[in-house]
C-alpha cells in the first residue's frame, strides 16, 4: 500500500500518549538522539489519571512503589503524603516529572492519533491525527495505556435522560458537586468502589446498580509515616531492583505455603494477619490461592464473612459477598469504608443480577419494571481494556492488513511488544505481556528499555527494520493461554478476558507467567540476536 507523503514532517519515532509509558518512551528515545514526537489526546501528561478524576481516585498500588525507578535524582527530589496516592498528587508527580526532564516541548496535546499506516517501500509509518497532522516515522511507539478506552454500556433510552451523566473514566475537570441530587452509580469495579462512598457522602440519595459484586480488601489508607516516607525513599534503588526480581513485582512476599496444608486456626491467623495490613497482600496469603479452587474458596469465604460483618442488613451483605467468582480473578478493588456505605439510610444497591437495566428514561432508570428517578447518572463501567485504545485507531501493516482484522479472534502479539504483519511497531505494556497483572510502572521501564535498546541494536547494525515472526507470535500466544489455564482468571467473567465488552472475543489478554520470569524471556530473546523476530 503507497501511503508515504514525502512531504509530511519526519521522525525517528512517534509515541502515541503521554502517560508514565510515554513519558517514558520520549525520554529515553530523545536521549539517543532520536527526533521525536509524542501526540496525546488530553491537554497534559498523565494518561489514564489525567481522565479519571471522580472522587476517591486512586491508585491501588502503595504511592512508594508507584513511582518509577530509572533516575535516583528523581526519586529523590518527590515526597509521597499518603500510603495510595489520590489522583491529584499522581498527576502532581507525572507533572514534576515531566518538569524536571522538561518532556512537554516534544510532545503534541490535544491530538487524538486516527490513523498509523505502514509503507512497505518506504519502510515507514504514516501517522494521521484529528487535528489533521499527517507525519511520517521510523518507528511507532503505541503507549495508549491498558485502561484508557472508556466504554459506556448501551442502554436503550440513554439519549433521553433530562439529567446529567458522567463516565468515572472521562471525568469533569472541574469535579462535580452530587449535594442534594439523587444519583445513581452503575458498576462496582474499582472505579464503583472508590466512588460509591464519597458519592454517597454529598448526595441526598444514592442507587448503586450492581450486576457482579466484587471482592474488595480494606486499603487502610492514611498519611504517611514521614519517617517510613524517609526510609523508603533512601532504600528505594535497592529495593526496586530487588522487586524487579519477583515475579509478582510487589515488596510484600508472597507466601510458599499451601492455605490446605495447615490448621483452619492458623489459616485464620495468617488471613486476619494480612487482612490487617491493608491492601492486596491478602490474596498472596498462601501460595495456591491463584491457582487452585479449595485454596481459593478459603481466602473467598473470610472475605465473604468480613462483608457480613461490616454490612448490617444481611440480604444487603448476601448480594454484596460475591459467589460467581473466585477472589482476585476479576480485578480486586481495595477500598476505604465501601461496605459501611450500604449501611447508610440514603443508600439503595440494586441488584441487576438477574434483570438488566431495561431502559433509561428522561427521568431515571428502569429495573424490573420499576423506575429509579434521578438527577445524574455515573457510568462506573470500566473499559475496553488493553485493545480497546490500539484498535480505536485505524493500524494498517503489511499489504494493508488491519489490526482489528488480524486481531478479530483475540489478540496476538509476540511478548506483548510486537506483532507479525506490522514492523517497527511497538506496543508499551501490551497484551502479552504481565502489564496490568503487576506494578504497572516497572513493566513499562522494562518494555521501553527493551524496545530503546532494540533501535539501538538495529542502528549499530545498520538495519532499520524489524517485525515479529508468524511462528514466534504463535508459540508466544499458545503459551500465554497455557500460563492462565494454569490458573484460576479464566473462570471469571472480567475485562481480563474482555467478558465486560459484548462481541469481545474471550481470551485471557495479560500475560500471567509473572514478571522475572518475562524479563528474563525478553532478555534472552536479545541475548539470541533477536530470536523471533526478523530483521533487515
Ligand atoms: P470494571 O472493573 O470493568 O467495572 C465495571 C463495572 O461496571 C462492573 O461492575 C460491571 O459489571 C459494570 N457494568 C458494565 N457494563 C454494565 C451494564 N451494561 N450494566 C450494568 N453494569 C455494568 O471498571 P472500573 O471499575 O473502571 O475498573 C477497571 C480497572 O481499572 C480496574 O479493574 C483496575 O485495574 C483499574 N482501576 C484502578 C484503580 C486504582 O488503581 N485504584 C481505580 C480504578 C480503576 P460486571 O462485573 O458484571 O461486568
Amino acid at each position: 500500500m503507497e501511503t508515504h507523503d514525502a512531504a509530511a514532517e519526519r521522525f525517528d519515532a512517534i509515541v502515541v500518549g503521554a502517560g508514565f509509558a510515554g513519558m517514558y518512551a520520549l525520554h529515553r528515545l530523545r536521549g539517543r538522539g532520536l527526533k521525536v514526537r509524542v501526540f496525546e489526546a488530553g491537554d497534559d501528561v498523565g494518561g489514564t489519571w489525567y481522565w479519571n478524576r471522580y472522587p476517591g481516585a486512586r491508585c491501588d498500588v502503595e504511592s512508594v512503589e508507584y513511582q518509577y525507578g530509572f533516575s535516583e535524582e528523581i526519586v529523590k527530589g518527590w515526597s509521597w503524603t499518603e500510603r495510595y496516592a489520590t489522583q491529584p498528587e499522581i498527576m502532581r508527580y507525572a507533572d514534576y516529572v515531566a518538569g524536571q526532564l522538561d518532556l512537554r516541548n516534544d510532545m503534541q496535546f490535544n491530538t487524538r492519533v486516527t490513523a498509523a499506516v505502514y509503507d512497505e517501500a518506504a519502510k515507514r509509518w504514516t501517522i494521521e491525527t484529528d487535528q489533521g497532522d499527517r507525519v511520517s516515522a521510523q518507528f511507532c511507539i503505541m503507549a495508549t495505556g491498558c485502561l484508557s478506552a472508556a466504554r459506556e454500556p448501551e442502554i436503550a433510552g440513554r439519549g433521553s435522560f433530562k439529567g446529567q451523566t458522567y463516565h468515572t473514566g472521562a471525568w469533569p475537570h472541574g469535579g462535580v458537586d452530587f449535594s442534594g441530587q439523587r444519583v445513581a452509580v452503575i458498576g462496582t469495579g474499582s472505579s464503583g468502589v472508590q466512588s460509591i462512598p464519597l458519592i454517597a457522602e454529598q448526595a441526598e440519595r444514592l442507587f448503586v446498580f450492581q450486576r457482579t459484586p466484587n471482592f474488595s480488601l480494606p486499603a487502610l489508607n492514611g498519611p504517611l509515616d514521614p519517617a517510613f516516607a524517609r526510609a523508603a525513599k533512601e532504600s528505594f534503588m535497592e529495593d526496586r531492583k530487588r522487586v524487579r526480581t519477583t515475579d509478582s513485582c510487589s515488596m510484600m512476599p508472597a507466601s510458599e505455603i499451601s492455605a490446605l496444608d495447615v490448621t483452619e486456626e492458623e489459616r485464620q491467623r495468617n488471613f486476619e494477619h494480612r487482612w490487617g495490613k491493608g491492601g492486596f497482600a491478602f490474596v498472596t496469603s498462601y501460595k495456591d490461592v491463584m491457582n487452585k479452587l479449595e485454596a481459593n474458596a478459603l481466602a473467598s469465604e473470610f472475605v465473604r464473612s468480613k462483608i457480613r460483618q461490616v454490612v448490617k442488613d444481611p440480604k444487603i451483605a448476601d448480594l454484596l459477598a460475591p459467589t460467581n467468582h473466585p477472589i482476585g480473578t476479576k480485578r480486586l478493588c481495595l477500598d476505604s469504608h465501601y461496605y459501611e456505605t450500604y449501611n447508610r439510610p440514603h443508600v439503595t444497591l440494586v441488584d441487576i443480577s438477574n434483570a438488566p437495566i431495561e431502559r433509561i428514561t428522561a427521568e431515571g432508570l428502569i429495573v424490573g419494571g420499576q423506575e429509579y428517578k434521578v438527577d445524574s447518572i455515573v457510568f462506573a463501567t470500566g473499559f475496553d481494556a488493553m485493545t480497546g485504545a490500539l484498535l480505536r485507531i485505524d493500524i494498517r501493516g503489511k499489504s494493508g492488513l488491519k489490526l482489528g482484522d488480524k486481531w478479530a479472534a483475540g489478540p496476538r502479539t509476540y511478548l506483548g511488544l510486537g506483532v507479525a504483519g506490522f514492523p517497527n511497531l511497538f506496543m508499551v505494556t501490551g497484551p502479552g505481556s504481565p502489564s496490568v497483572l503487576v506494578n504497572v510502572i516497572i513493566a513499562i521501564e522494562q518494555h521501553v528499555d527493551w524496545i530503546v535498546d532494540c533501535i539501538d541494536h538495529l542502528s549499530a547494525k545498520g538495519l532499520s527494520v524489524i517485525e515479529a515472526q508468524v511462528e514466534a507470535e504463535d508459540r508466544w500466544v499458545e503459551h500465554v493461554n497455557e500460563k492462565a489455564d494454569g490458573t484460576l482468571y479464566p473462570l471469571a467473567n472480567s475485562w481480563y478476558v474482555g467478558a465486560n465488552v459484548p462481541g469481545k472475543a474471550r481470551v485471557f489478554m495479560p500475560y500471567v507467567g509473572g514478571f522475572a520470569t518475562y524479563d528474563r524471556i525478553c532478555a534472552r530473546v536479545v541475548a539470541n540476536g533477536y530470536e523471533g523476530f526478523s530483521l533487515a
